[in-house]
């Protein structure tokens, strides 16, 4: 079996686990959410309420904002409701990091090496750092390593190597200021995205900046597999930025993007998909691409977007 196959394979089996979870929640008349867990909302970038509907996808229903682009779950789950979804459903991010650490590694970084020309060293805080392995490598490349994470079994490793907060960013010790704010995976689960940029904001040096990896909803993949595609989880996913709303969302926070880039091209997954195969378990045979690899991040149209944003 290719590495690649049994990388996805692996992934389905979390992804299986963390979508059973929904079954509790889900209406069997309706086959979405209940009305009671739920609430509609505007476009959390423009605030517009005309939207386009785009699928239903285990229990979750993703919209199209018609002014600005922006993909988004509503009605979304009230926030009693995600925290208690998450208390009951937390799937260990560390251990699935830890069995693909090379592929990982090399995506931090990327990341990395985008605030290179800006930010060498100083002091960087990761939220939702799980159990510390982008800040491992960040102190290899010279930076003072702060965590936030809420999940006890993970910040007990973390707090092994870097100081770590369990409480939420503007709970941190007034004193504490950082140099780069980072959040890989973490802000597509953000309700409230804009709230989100505007605490960190408070948090950082003069010059300072944040960093996101977050799913795009411009990549080949979702565009292509649409309702198939893993992007779409129904529950967590609530916003999917793509290229122009990630812009006007740090317009709008006072914030200047200073560098953006694509990453993980997911072409043998569009590849099975076109051989009428499943796109996460079949043959990976790239032959049935129409185009190279390389177009995909040419265009920007790589399955996660990597953005640096310094505050004005
Ligand atoms: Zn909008």
């Amino acid at each position: 079996m290719s590495d690649l196959k049994e990388k996805h394979e692996k992934r389905m089996k979390l992804w299986d686990a963390s979508i059973s979870s929904h079954q509790k929640w889900i209406d069997e008349n309706t086959g979405v959410f209940a009305d009671e867990y739920v609430e509609e909302r505007a476009c959390p970038v423009c605030n517009s309420v005309d939207s386009a509907f785009m699928f239903n996808k285990e229990g979750g229903t993703y919209k199209k904002c018609k002014k600005c682009s922006m993909v988004y779950v509503s009605p979304v789950f009230k926030d009693k409701y995600l925290n208690e979804y998450y208390a009951s459903n937390h799937t260990v991010q560390s251990e699935t990091v830890q069995s693909d650490w090379d592929f990982y590694n090399s995506i931090y970084a990327k990341g990395l090496d985008m605030a290179a020309p800006y930010y060498k060293s100083g002091s960087i805080l990761d939220i939702g750092c799980s159990a510390g392995l982008f800040l491992d490598l960040a102190k290899t490349y010279g930076f003072n390593t702060f965590g936030v994470e809420l999940n006890k079994a993970e910040s007990e490793i973390a707090k092994k190597k870097h100081k770590l907060f369990e409480c939420e960013i503007l709970d941190i010790d007034k004193e504490e200021m950082f140099d780069l704010v980072t959040m890989w995976d973490v802000f597509e689960h953000i309700k409230d995205g804009e709230r989100m940029l505007n605490d960190i904001a408070l948090k950082l040096e003069r010059g300072g900046a944040v960093f996101l990896q977050i799913p795009s909803s411009g990549s080949l993949a979702a565009r292509v597999l649409q309702s198939k595609c893993n992007m779409f989880d129904g529950l967590e996913h609530v916003n999917l930025y793509n290229k122009q709303t990630i812009y006007k969302m740090a317009e709008k926070c006072g914030y200047e993007v200073i560098g953006f880039d694509t990453v993980i091209s997911e072409a043998s997954v569009v590849a099975n998909f076109m051989n009428y195969e499943d796109p996460y378990v079949g043959t990976f045979n790239s032959d049935f691409l129409p185009f190279k690899e390389d177009y995909i991040f040419q265009n920007d149209l790589g399955y996660k977007i990597q953005v640096l944003m310094r505050k004005l």
